[in-house]
């Protein structure tokens, strides 16, 4: 069939594998002109298809030459429709690492769910001679049903306290207009964290732990963004910062535990505000975003995924022996450093104050923001023939449809 975008909101309905597969083969090439990492062996993403959690698997297997197994929520193709980037992406991925004799192999499933936890828990068993020695947990998720109650929660991106008024700008358009947000109530607060906190990752941590497949030494981290003032009310907070606390008060319990049985670690890192399918659905974002893309790329700063994890691994997470990687007075990473220098926020909101419907084109990078947006679901790829009939079909190496 031949495929084309079919954009809906902050939502892409469908995606093009050759397209998919050619954003995964950049990243690997990119993580290959890099120097190699020594660290992780046996890694487990959760979260592994698309975003900071695939760049954190193409780091561990392409960069670290480390076995791989990926968990995340996808669908395939079925009648008329393609399947989601996530799918291509890992049938990608796959289809690379297998090519280069690396371990490659992936979950499909609710990571929420304790039948999935045990599924994971049972391959390593049957396939890693040895235990994880790394566990990424990067899921981004509107909905979780508690495994213990079978009540099913939903987060929201709202304000706490007051109405939050900014500037936002349609991404299709480059129309820049005023969103008002009115403040969550305490059950949506509630049902926020119990998504986007940490009692999930708190979870697979427990029962990997108890079922003796972590590695003496094993660090887990999971990710988090603060950004700037501007957009604290909406984002670090709001509801969703409320969340990111919960996810830090697990890190340091989860951490303890590590700690005391297996000298091991759990980690927070704050990275960089990226064009994703998670923070497209962020209101206000998407304008930050854009303005951020233009200075950063006009001050040779800008990072993607790919960038800001190779950074994380080799510049805090694996250093040579007797370095002490830096971290901020929280103990968490920060790969958002060049994100949050002093000039580089000045100047955003210089921007910001400057920006309107007229100047959004020549004072942001919305078109590098579409772009990217468009690329996540494999559209606009360079060397990609889009005229060309491709089957929607395609199999990930190591799941059974
Ligand atoms: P993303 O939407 O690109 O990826 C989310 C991943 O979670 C996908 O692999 C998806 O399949 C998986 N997933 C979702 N629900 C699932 C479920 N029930 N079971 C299994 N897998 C499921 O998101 P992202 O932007 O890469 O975000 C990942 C993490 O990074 C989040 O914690 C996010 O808050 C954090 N982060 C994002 C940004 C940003 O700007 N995008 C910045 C800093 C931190």
């Amino acid at each position: 069939m031949i495929i084309q975008p079919k954009i809906r909101g902050f939502i892409c309905t469908t995606a093009h594998p050759t397209g998919c597969a050619a954003n995964v083969a950049e990243q690997i090439a990119y993580v290959k002109r890099q120097a190699k990492i020594t660290g992780p062996k046996r890694v487990l993403v959760i979260g592994a298809s698309t975003g900071y959690g695939l760049a954190s698997r193409i780091v561990s297997a392409f960069g670290a030459g480390a076995a791989t197994i990926g968990v995340f929520f996808e669908r395939s193709a079925a009648d008329k429709r393609t399947a989601t980037a996530g799918w291509y992406n890992s049938a990608a991925f796959e289809t690379k690492a297998h090519a280069e004799g690396l371990y490659a192999k992936s979950i499909n499933g609710d990571a929420f769910s304790d039948a999935i936890k045990q599924e994971t828990i049972d391959l390593i068993r049957r396939d890693w001679g040895g235990g994880v020695d790394l566990v990424i947990y990067s899921l981004a998720s509107p909905k979780r049903q508690d495994p213990d109650t079978g009540i099913v929660y939903s987060s929201c991106l709202k304000p706490i306290g007051q109405v939050y008024r900014n500037k936002t700008i349609d991404i299709m358009t480059g129309e820049v207009s005023e969103v008002s947000l009115t403040p969550a109530t305490d059950d949506e607060i509630a049902q926020t964290v119990a998504v986007m906190g940490g009692a999930d990752w708190a979870r697979w941590m427990s029962q990997l732990h108890q079922a003796g497949v972590l590695a003496r030494g094993v660090k887990t981290v999971a990710y988090t963004y603060i950004g700037p003032e501007l957009t604290f009310p909406l984002y670090h907070k709001g509801t969703i910062g409320r969340a990111k606390a919960d996810l830090e008060a697990h890190a340091i319990k989860i951490h303890q535990q590590l700690a005391n049985d297996l000298q091991g670690e759990a980690l927070i890192s704050v990275n960089k505000a990226l064009v994703t399918q998670a923070s497209a659905a962020i209101p206000v974002v998407p304008l930050y975003i854009s303005i951020l893309y233009k200075l950063m790329k006009q001050q040779g700063l800008h990072e993607g995924c790919i960038e800001q994890i190779e950074r994380l691994f080799s510049e805090r997470l694996y250093l040579p022996e007797g370095q002490k990687p830096a971290r901020d007075v929280a103990g968490r990473i920060r790969i958002d450093d060049w994100e949050m220098r002093e000039d580089l926020q000045q100047a955003v909101s210089e921007c910001w104050a400057q920006v309107n419907s007229d100047t959004s084109l020549t004072l942001t990078d919305v078109l590098g923001y579409r772009a990217e947006f468009q690329r996540l679901f494999g559209f606009g790829c360079d060397g990609v023939d889009y005229d060309k009939d491709v089957s929607a079909d395609v199999d990930i190496p190591s799941i059974d449809k």
